[in-house]
C-alpha cells in the first residue's frame, strides 16, 4: 500500500519546511546544498561535532543514529525524512516512519543492507547476478560449491568500499577468511571476468514515476571509486538500456521511493550483471550536480518532498575524479595540498571539497567534476587535472 498518496496526488511539503537526514557524511552535505537552495532547511543527526553536513545544516542534532530522544526530535521538526548512508538503523527508519514521510523506508534499506537478502530480492526480481552461496556456517562454506573458486567472501553486512572482503583462491583460503571475519554471515561469490564496471542512479518519485541518469562507467582503486566517466559513446550500447530497465525493476519490485544507484558489471562475454544496489545517492552519481539539468541530491529532495522529478537531461559528456586523502601529500609521505590554482585553471573543471579537516589515505575528501564539449575533449581535460592531482588516469 503506498501511505504517501491520497487521490489528489502526494501531499507536498513545501519549501520553508524542514526536512530531516539520518547521516552527516558528504552525501548529507550534498543534499543540505540541495534542499537549501530550494528553500528549505534541514536538519542533521550525526554524532560527530564537525561531520561535513552537519556544518552545513540548519541544525545539527548530534547524537547516536539510534538515540531515540534524538529521532524523536527530528520527527517533530521534520516533515520528511531521508538517509545517506547504507548502515543505517532501517529499524529506527520504521519506527520515525510512524510519525512522517520517511523516504527510502526501512523496510527497503533492510533488504538492501544485507547482502543476502539483496541477492535474494534481485534474483528474484529477474535481474541477473554472479553466481553466489550463503555463507551462515563453517559447514556452509565446506558445502559451498566448487565452481565458486576462485571467489570473493563478503560479509553481509556493514561493508563499503571493499571493506568486509577477502579475494579467495581455495576453499581452505575461504575458511580462512571466514574465521578472520569473526564467523559472520556472508556470501561467497564467484570472481567474474570483468569487462568494465557501470552503475546508473535513478529516483523514482512518490507516484511510481521513475526517472534515470545517464549510466556512469567505473573505475575502481583498491576498491574505491576512483573514476567515473559518463561518454556519449558508453550512453548508446545496449548496455546501458538493459542497466535502466534492472534498475528500475529492482525499484518497483522493491517498492522503493527515494534516489537509489545499482551497481552493474560487464563480463569479458559481453552479460551484463547486477552487483549491488545502494539505496541513496551514490558517488558515480556525482557528475549529475554540474552536467545535468537536475542534480541527484535535489532529485532526492524532490521524491520526498512530492514535489515533480527533474529532468534528467545531461548537457555533456562528464568524467568525475574522486579526491582521496593520499592527494594531500607528496611521494615522500610530506603534507602538500593539491595545487588548486592550475587544477582550476583548466576549462570545465568543478571542484566539490567536502570540509574534511584531516585528510588520511583512502578518505574521500571531495571530487572533481569535469565537462567537455564531447568525449575527446573531457578525456583530455581529464588527464590535464588528473596530472595536476598526481593521479594515475588511463581510460
Ligand atoms: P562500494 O561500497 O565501493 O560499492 P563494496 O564494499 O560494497 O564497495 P562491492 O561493490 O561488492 O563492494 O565490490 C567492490 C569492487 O570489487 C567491485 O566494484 C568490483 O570491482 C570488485 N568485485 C566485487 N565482486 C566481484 C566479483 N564477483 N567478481 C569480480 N570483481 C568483483
Ligand atoms: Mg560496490
Amino acid at each position: 500500500m503506498n501511505t504517501f498518496i491520497s487521490a489528489s496526488g502526494p501531499a507536498l511539503v513545501a519549501p520553508g519546511s524542514w526536512l530531516g537526514m539520518v547521516g552527516g557524511g558528504q552525501l548529507g552535505r550534498m543534499f543540505c546544498h540541495a534542499a537549501q537552495s530550494l528553500g528549505y532547511k534541514v536538519a542533521v543527526l550525526e554524532p560527530d561535532p564537525l561531520s561535513p553536513a552537519g556544518v552545513v545544516a540548519d541544525l545539527h542534532i548530534c547524537a547516536p543514529y539510534d538515540d531515540e530522544q534524538a529521532l524523536a526530535s527530528l520527527s517533530e521538526r521534520c516533515a520528511a525524512i531521508t538517509t545517506e548512508f547504507e548502515n543505517v538503523s532501517a529499524q529506527a527508519l520504521t519506527s520515525l516512519a510512524q510519525q512522517r514521510r520517511v523516504t527510502p523506508s526501512g523496510e527497503a534499506v533492510g533488504i538492501v543492507q544485507d547482502r543476502i537478502r539483496e541477492k535474494a530480492f534481485i534474483a528474484q526480481a529477474g535481474v541477473p547476478l554472479a553466481p553466489y552461496a550463503v555463507i551462515e556456517s563453517l559447514a556452509d562454506l565446506e558445502q559451498a560449491d566448487e565452481a565458486l573458486f576462485p571467489g570473493i567472501l563478503k560479509a553481509a553486512r556493514f561493508g563499503y568500499d571493499g571493506k568486509g572482503q577477502a579475494r579467495v583462491a581455495t576453499r581452505e583460503q575461504a575458511l580462512q577468511a571466514y574465521e578472520q571475519f569473526g564467523g559472520v554471515a556472508c556470501v561467497l561469490e564467484a570472481l567474474q571476468d570483468l569487462e568494465f564496471e557501470i552503475s546508473v542512479v535513478m529516483a523514482r518519485a512518490l507516484d511510481g514515476q521513475v526517472q534515470a541518469f545517464p549510466c556512469a562507467r567505473n573505475e575502481h582503486r583498491d576498491g574505491i571509486l576512483a573514476v567515473s566517466t559518463v561518454s556519449e559513446s558508453l550512453q548508446g550500447s545496449t548496455w546501458c538500456e538493459q542497466a535502466r530497465s534492472n534498475a528500475a525493476a529492482i525499484a518497483e519490485q522493491l517498492g522503493y521511493y527515494g534516489v537509489m544507484c545499482v551497481e552493474f558489471f560487464i563480463l569479458r562475454d559481453g552479460r551484463l550483471i547486477a552487483n549491488e544496489v545502494a539505496p541513496r545517492p551514490h558517488n558515480s552519481g556525482h557528475y549529475t550536480m554540474d552536467a545535468s539539468l537536475t542534480c541527484q541530491f535535489e532529485q532526492q529532495v524532490r521524491v520526498m518532498t512530492g514535489l515533480p522529478l527533474g529532468s534528467p537531461t545531461t548537457l555533456c559528456p562528464a568524467i568525475m575524479l574522486n579526491l582521496l586523502g593520499e592527494r594531500w601529500f607528496d611521494e615522500q609521505g610530506q603534507y602538500q595540498e593539491p595545487d588548486w590554482q592550475a587544477l582550476l585553471a583548466i576549462p570545465g573543471v568543478c571542484l566539490h571539497l567536502y570540509g574534511k579537516l584531516e585528510p588520511r589515505h583512502g578518505r574521500k575528501m571531495g571530487h572533481v567534476n569535469i565537462l567537455g564539449a564531447n568525449d575527446e575533449q573531457v578525456h583530455q581535460r581529464a588527464a590535464q587535472a588528473a596530472a595536476v592531482l598526481g593521479m594515475a588516469f588511463h581510460e
